[in-house]
């Protein structure tokens, strides 16, 4: 098969011109599936938070007047009229000089304005003695302080993490709108791939990109689905793409995209439907072999076999696509500056990204090392990386201890 390569810009473009990402559409799941998902819609609160004054100490309700002026050695006295629970509205109403129990989060009783800390406080029978004047409010939350009712707590676009539902919760919500999330299929390909928990037979390796790109596929907001390892066989690859692309919005595939005997998925999937191959080899290092094609609306991402490779491809090209269907933002890459810790070259004519791994030198500034690649299959090469260096095409390369931007895998350091 006859190959022009593009270049990454182009095949950039070729991608957006051609996929034109936009958001699958929303439905309404549970809270506690929402996790990493994107709201569709902003919330307003139906109720204040916290509903009711409640005090936000162990203590004693009371009317802050009544304490004016108390101190270490003349202590205001209350006479304690009672006990209010948590969780129920109060039973008693406080009177002039005096006081009643009361517990962290328990509702202010009428007539009381402030609570005093019982570390402040002495008591005998119903005798209060407070050693500590209490202004009015003091250790009271008062009702809406958290949020308000009508208040927009949530905005559309917005993803969903621990906080965030935990404020859909205080309002007593229990299903939410969200963008519906992109179902990824995932297969690999190659004789000498084997599935993990399988024995591992003499000349085959573990099956690593279904794993890291499924993962991959989860952290940009899609659903990925695993449907194992495919053969270098014709019909078998075709019978598993039509499968996938059947039973998922977008196809991932791993190896098999070079130009040996049995790399075979490129013609395979060019043949799935129209308009087939958008992008067939890209003038970039690594992930030259990197085919991509349309079956309909659905895109085929059929990545190189290197697990660096492929995961880099995934991040510079599949990770927007995934981000944009779930309804995220296209986001540029976070790049930190840093010093070219060592010489790094470029491929000719090829856009080239260096793994490196970022440092702080003894000026406590940011050095990015390149990552040993040694034998470029290595796994451990993404593992060790904190995030790539990009060389354009017409440089040759970037000298050592240049000011360079290093883009970041992962989105902490
Ligand atoms: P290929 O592009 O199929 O020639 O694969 C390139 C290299 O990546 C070969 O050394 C393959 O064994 C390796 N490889 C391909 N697929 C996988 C995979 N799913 N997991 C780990 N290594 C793979
Ligand atoms: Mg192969």
């Amino acid at each position: 098969m006859f190959r022009k390569l593009m270049t990454f810009d182009e095949a950039k473009n070729a991608i957006s011109l051609h996929l034109k990402p936009k958001a699958l559409g929303e439905e309404a799941i549970s809270l506690l599936e929402a996790y990493n998902r994107v709201l569709k819609e902003d919330v307003a609160s139906t109720l204040d938070i916290p509903p009711f004054n409640r005090s936000t100490v162990d203590g004693y309700a009371v009317k802050a007047e009544d304490t004016f002026g108390a101190e270490e050695n003349q202590p205001a006295k209350l006479n304690v009229c009672g006990v209010v629970n948590v969780g129920e509205p109060p039973k008693i109403s406080i009177s002039k000089g005096e006081a009643a129990e009361i517990v962290t989060g328990a509702p202010i009783p009428d007539g009381a304005d402030a609570v005093v800390m019982v570390e402040d406080t002495e008591r005998e029978n119903d005798e209060l003695r407070v050693y500590s004047a209490a202004t009015k409010d003091e250790n009271v939350m008062k009702k809406g302080t958290d949020i308000k009712k009508g208040e927009t707590v949530l905005k559309a676009g917005q993803v969903l993490g621990a906080p965030e539902i935990g404020v859909l919760a205080a309002l007593g919500i229990t299903k939410v709108k969200v963008f519906i999330a992109p179902v990824v299929a995932v297969l690999s390909t190659g004789a000498e791939v084997t599935e993990p928990g399988k024995k591992l037979p003499p000349g085959k390796i573990y099956d690593i990109n279904a794993y890291s790109l499924s993962t991959a596929v989860r952290e940009s907001g899609g659903n990925p689905v695993y449907l194992g390892v495919v053969p270098d066989d014709k019909v078998e690859l075709r019978k598993a793409l039509e499968h996938a692309l059947t039973s998922a919005d977008m196809v991932i595939t791993s190896g098999g995209v070079s130009v040996g005997p049995r790399d075979l998925t490129p013609q395979i999937v060019d043949s799935l439907g129209k308009p087939g191959l958008i992008v067939c080899g890209i003038a970039v290092k690594p992930g030259k072999p990197t085919t991509i094609a349309l079956v309909g609306r659905k895109p085929v991402f059929a990545l190189p076999g290197h697990p660096t490779s492929a995961l880099l491809m995934f991040h510079l090209l599949v990770r927007p696509v995934i981000r944009l269907l779930s309804g995220r933002p296209e986001r540029e890459a976070t790049t930190v500056k840093a010093k070219a810790g060592a010489r790094m070259f470029s491929a000719k004519g090829r856009r080239t990204f260096v793994m490196v791994k970022l440092k702080r030198d003894k000026s406590n500034q940011l050095v990015a090392e390149p990552v040993e690649t040694g034998a470029s299959g290595a796994i451990t090469t993404l593992a060790k990386a904190d995030g790539f260096v990009e060389i354009p095409e017409n440089q040759q390369f970037i000298d050592s201890g240049e000011e360079i931007a290093v883009a970041l895998l992962r989105s902490a350091v």
